[in-house]
């Protein structure tokens, strides 16, 4: 593939890993609710909030929910912080552990990590994509 374009502003690389991470956090999901199975209206949540940005494009901080466990029911990780501390607990214990450690660093980033960062989220997207995308 040549590579002859001009290289991104940071801005608009993370304007890229933004919408990369997303679809990642989708695909790693299966296209489900990570709480209830079901597949539409999908929302990719962050988990620590992403203004953090040492975990903003980090895949263990990402969590595919239906809009009901997103954001609208009682049970949902804006409505309930407890209920959601409870289920990254019990059903993504590493991440948690992870984004526990992790959320307290400070991450500078050059445009060099977020290229590679994008590169990494972009591999898991085309893997899946396949043929579809060219
Ligand atoms: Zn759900």
């Amino acid at each position: 593939m040549p590579r002859t374009k001009k290289p991104l502003t940071k801005s608009q690389l993370g304007k890229k890993l933004d919408e990369a991470w997303s679809l990642a956090v989708k695909i790693r999901a299966g296209y489900k609710c990570e709480v209830c199975g079901k597949m539409d209206t999908l929302n990719s949540h962050h988990i620590v909030g992403r203004r953090n940005r040492m975990v903003r494009w980090d895949l263990r901080n990402g969590v595919c929910v239906c809009v009901k466990h997103h954001k609208f029911g009682i049970e949902s990780f804006h409505e309930d912080p407890l209920w959601a501390k409870e289920w990254l607990e019990d059903k993504r214990w590493e991440d948690y552990a992870y984004l526990y450690m992790a959320k307290n660093q400070i991450k500078k980033w050059t445009l060099e990590d977020m290229e590679e960062q994008l590169a990494k989220l972009k591999k898991i997207i085309d893997n899946n994509l396949c043929e579809g995308y060219s």
